[in-house]
Formats: structure tokens, C-alpha cells, sequence
């Protein structure tokens, strides 16, 4: 008996991991169905972590050969800093996360971390390093417990519980009747937009990746919510690399860059002082945002 739960609670784990990485993204990208067109080079070594510096470097990217959305993208994220990308829809922010999650390849140019192509490391070691908070959080049919650890398939109750207060979402599971064996999903509790992020924020933070990528969602939760939301998001990122997809401008401040992007290239960067003194779009977005959300 117990020799086969050992194994089979092994390819359970194997199965988890690789399914909500692969959820999280279908997700977030819309990729639902989409055949993956990378594959591991033949003895792929692992991603030899060492701080987890991006950089992309001169990346050309097209998802038609006809229709190039990135051309000569290059820049870089410090081990422990936070780049913050901006523009209007279709400006090609998305398809910089699907490339550094190694969805696709680039066509010219590359991406690396610590130094490595990953287009030579193995993806499941590439995936690993890497979480995601993605705007609309997949919850599956089944215990909260279940759904935060998702992020590290094994861990403890206690580990579970941890993670859950420093995302706030404790005292909500505590509340409810069977606590964190409640049911979520269509046949059990259903979770506001906010509560969901808060689980995808517990589940990431068990998972503790040195490398981050938060899709911010558009859809706007109440503000209160909002900012509570985002200063944990603030909490989970500090000390580690991050790639902000960002709707708010108000997250962005604090940046070490932030790209402004428009038609898959970057019309401006810099720091957040350094564009308002431009005056050019980054100025002309933030006056819009602060006139629009009335102070
Ligand atoms: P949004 O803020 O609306 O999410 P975005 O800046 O993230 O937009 P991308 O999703 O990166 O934009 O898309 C950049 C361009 O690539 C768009 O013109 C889009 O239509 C196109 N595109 C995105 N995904 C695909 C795909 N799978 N196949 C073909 N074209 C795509």
C-alpha cells in the first residue's frame, strides 16, 4: 500500500505543478488551447539561480512572421528590482511575460537570467523560478487549503495558514463553517475578485519564486480594496525581481524603470520623476489617471 502511494502521490505532485502553471497562464494570456511551440534542448541543464537578473536583449518578436509586435526590445531588471511596463492595449506587455515564461521564442535577440539563454535551461526549472499573480485568478472545485497550496505541492497547514495571513485572507477562511476545508468554486464559496487575488497572492508566496510577474488587474476593485491589495502585492515582491504588467500608475512610482510602450516599442523609459519632467505620454497618462480617479 504504502509503496504505491509513494509514487503515485509523486506524479500527483508532478501533475499539480505542471497543470496551475499552465492554468495560471491560460489564464492570464488567453492561451486556453493554444499548442506550446517551445520544447527543452535535448539535456536541458537547470536555471542556475543567482539573484535572478532579467535581461532582454534586443528581442524581435512576432506571433505572424508578417506582423512583428517587438522589435529591439532590450532592458534589464536587477536581481531585486521591479521594472514596470505601461501603455495602452495591444502595445505588446502581455507578450513580454509569455516571453519571459518561454511561451514562445524570440525571433532576434535574447532573454536571459543570471546570465543563462532560456531558451538552454529546462522550462520546468525556468518555471519554477518564476510566479505569477495573474489578473483573474483560476480557482479549482475544491478546499481553500487545496487551492493556496497549489504554490508548494506538500506544504504544512501551518504553512498554508502562514501564507494566508500575510495575504489578509485568513480571517475570511477562519469565518467560514469549515474553515480552510471550505469548498470554493461553482459548488462552493464563491470569492470576490479581491479575496480570489488574495489567494493567488498566499499561493505565491508559499511557492516564495525569486522572480515575479503581476499582471494587475483592469477591471477596478473598490479602491479600498485596491490599494490594500496592492500594498501586499508590495510585500510579496520586496527583495525579489519583478516585471509589473501595470494599469495603475500609482504602482509604478517606486520602479526601477518603467517602460512606456506603444505598438511593441518603447516610446519612453525612465524613472517616474524623470517622465513627468518629459512632459511626453507617461506625463499625459498619470494627469489622466489623477483627474480620473477624482483625487
Ligand atoms: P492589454 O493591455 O490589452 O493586455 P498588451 O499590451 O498586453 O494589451 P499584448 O497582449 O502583448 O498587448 O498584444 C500585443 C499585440 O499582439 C496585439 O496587437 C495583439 O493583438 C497581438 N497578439 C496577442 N496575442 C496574439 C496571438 N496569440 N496571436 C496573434 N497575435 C496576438
Amino acid at each position: 500500500m504504502i509503496q504505491l502511494y509513494i509514487p503515485l502521490n509523486f506524479l500527483g505532485v508532478i501533475y499539480r505543478e505542471i497543470k496551475q502553471s499552465l492554468t495560471d497562464l491560460d489564464k492570464m494570456f488567453g492561451l486556453l488551447e493554444r499548442e506550446r511551440e517551445v520544447a527543452d534542448a535535448p539535456g536541458a541543464p537547470a536555471l542556475q539561480l543567482a539573484g535572478a537578473t532579467v535581461r532582454f536583449e534586443a528581442v524581435r518578436f512576432g506571433y505572424e512572421a508578417a506582423r512583428p509586435i517587438l522589435q529591439e526590445l532590450s532592458f534589464e531588471i536587477p536581481a531585486g528590482k521591479k521594472v514596470a511596463v505601461v501603455g495602452p492595449s495591444g502595445a505588446g506587455k502581455s507578450t513580454l511575460a509569455r516571453l519571459l515564461y518561454r511561451f514562445y521564442d524570440v525571433d532576434g535577440g535574447r532573454i536571459s537570467i543570471d546570465g543563462q539563454d532560456i531558451r538552454t535551461v529546462s522550462q520546468a526549472s525556468l518555471r519554477r523560478a518564476i510566479g505569477i499573480v495573474p489578473q483573474d485568478t483560476v480557482l479549482f472545485n475544491d478546499t481553500v487549503a487545496y487551492n493556496i497550496a497549489y504554490g508548494r505541492p506538500g506544504a504544512t497547514r501551518e504553512e498554508i495558514e502562514a501564507a494566508a495571513r500575510a495575504a489578509h485572507i485568513h480571517d475570511f477562511i477562519a469565518a467560514s463553517p469549515k474553515g480552510y476545508e471550505t469548498l470554493v468554486g461553482e459548488r462552493g464559496l464563491k470569492l470576490s475578485g479581491g479575496e480570489k487575488q488574495r489567494v493567488a497572492i498566499a499561493r505565491t508566496l508559499l511557492k516564495d519564486p525569486p522572480l515575479l510577474i503581476f499582471d494587475e488587474a483592469t477591471s477596478a476593485l473598490d479602491s479600498r480594496n485596491e490599494r490594500a491589495i496592492q500594498a501586499e502585492l508590495e510585500a510579496v515582491g520586496r527583495n525579489k525581481t519583478v516585471l509589473v504588467i501595470a494599469h495603475r500608475l500609482s504602482t509604478v512610482v517606486d520602479a526601477h524603470e518603467i517602460l512606456v510602450m506603444e505598438a511593441g516599442r518603447v516610446v519612453e523609459r525612465g524613472r517616474h520623476a524623470e517622465l513627468l519632467a518629459r512632459q511626453g505620454r507617461y506625463a499625459q497618462m498619470w494627469q489622466l489617471q489623477q483627474s480620473g480617479e477624482g483625487g
